[in-house]
Formats: structure tokens, sequence, C-alpha cells
């Protein structure tokens, strides 16, 4: 196993449940409890950054996933069980990413939440034109993942990513808990120190379902009509938005 030892992998201990619902914090009081926590967990095994979140948040706490694995689901349902997993059906994506979705809510202990944009694909077309994905990305991604996760993360104080450092330069400095200031939000990063082999290691230990499309060549996932295959060399999000100068889709800022 690679830099992140048996223990930050989570492979030991076990939690139990999320307390009952805490009382909401005001952002204030939010920033300095990531500022804090972003200090403290720094170099925390993963499931310690998880319990932590699980336990000062309880219910207002959620795990995002963008269903490129049932990794973050899994080990966040191990301290929180019944956690929320919210994923953006933004109606573009592969087969086999809804497929994992489907997956992690059958096998996994956790309320997996389908969030849809206000508008199809269809009315979308109609109102901005076919393809925005193709002529405006940054529009396409604001009204398909963007907006829908803003929406989605009203009643939350605190939500999980399964943002890596290793995946590109734009995430190698990503810590493990931060105040989520455009959201007012506490965001947690409880994998950001693994590296793919430390990920590959946690699926292949614990079964979790992963998505087929990395064993078809490639290295990070979104919607089809914005993902390629990678190349030898290229770091995995090298496919993402591959002809424009785009490299996140605005839910990370
Ligand atoms: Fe649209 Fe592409 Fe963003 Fe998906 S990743 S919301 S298709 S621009």
């Amino acid at each position: 196993m690679s830099l992140v030892s048996a223990a930050n992998l989570g492979l030991v201990g076990i939690g139990g449940p999320a307390p009952a619902d805490p009382a909401r914090r005001d952002p204030e009081e939010l920033r300095a409890l990531a500022e804090t926590a972003g200090r403290e967990l720094e170099g925390a095994p993963a499931l310690e950054i998880a319990r932590w979140a699980a336990e000062t948040f309880g219910d207002r706490f959620c795990v995002t996933s963008s269903m490129a694995d049932g990794v973050l689901a899994h080990l966040v349902s191990r301290v929180a069980p019944g956690v929320d997993v919210v994923f953006l059906d933004t109606g573009l994506h592969f087969p086999e990413t809804l497929r994992v979705r489907d997956e992690v809510a059958r096998r996994l202990p956790v309320n997996v939440r389908s969030i849809r944009p206000r508008m199809t694909v269809g009315q979308q077309d109609g109102q901005y034109g076919p393809r925005l994905f193709n002529r405006s990305p940054d529009d396409c991604c604001q009204l398909r993942k963007v907006e829908p996760l803003e929406r989605a993360l009203t009643g939350y104080d605190a939500w999980a990513a399964g943002l890596r450092r290793d995946e590109s330069p734009t995430r190698a400095t990503t810590p493990v808990v931060t105040f989520d200031a455009r959201r007012g939000k506490v965001k947690v990063n409880p994998i950001a120190t693994w590296t793919q082999r430390d990920v590959d290691a946690y699926i292949s230990r614990y079964d979790i379902p992963v998505n087929e499309l990395f064993s078809r060549g490639y290295g990070s996932i979104g919607c089809w009509p914005c993902t390629r295959r990678t190349k030898a060399g290229e770091d995995p999000r090298a496919g993402r938005w591959a002809m424009f100068e785009k490299t996140e889709c605005g839910l990370h800022v």
C-alpha cells in the first residue's frame, strides 16, 4: 500500500451511527469550525475525517458522488449509516454511471438522492439551442450541475466530496476540511490525500461498485459529451472538457 497506511485508508475501525440532528449553525460558526478542523485533521486517516464530520453535523451532513465509484459513500456510511448521498443526474451521464448509482443505492447503507436540473435536456435545447455543452460548457454546467447542487445542499451545513490531490495539478492543494464560502457550508474531502492506488486498494478490499469505463481507458468520468478517454502520460482529468480551457465544472470552486 502506498503513501497511506491501512489505518489512513479506513481499513480499520467501525464507527457508530451519526448523532441526532444538531442545531443549525450560522456561517461564521461554520467557518471557524472548518478552519480549526482543516488544521487539526490534516494528515488524519480518512475514516477519522469522515467521523468528525458525521459527529459534528449529524443529519446536516451529506456526501456528494459523481458515481465514478462508491468509495466515499461506503467510507462515510461506516461512521454514518443511512447518510444522504447526493448525485447530480444531469441527464447526460453514461449508462455505466447510472448503473453505479443504482448499485450504490442497492448495496450500501446510504440514502441516494438523485437531483435533476430544473430543465430537461430537451427544454434546455429549446431555450438555449442544441448542444450547449459544445458552445458554452460553463453555462451548461451552471444549469445542469451547479444550480442543482446548491438546491440539493439546502438543509445541510456540511458536505463531503471525493476530491483527491493526485487527480490533477488544479487539485494538488485540496484541503481535507475547508469553508465553502460560496455556499456558506463546511466542505470535507476525506480522501484528499489518497492516491489512485489507495482507491484501488479500498475498492478491492470492500468490493465497492466502480464504473466500468475506467477499464476502457477513461481516467475520469463526467457527462458523456464532455468526457474522452485519456492517453498514456496524461493526468486522469485530461479527458474532461478536452476541447476547452476548462478543468472544473464549477462545483468545487
Ligand atoms: Fe453540460 Fe458537459 Fe457540464 Fe455535463 S459536463 S453539465 S454536459 S457542460
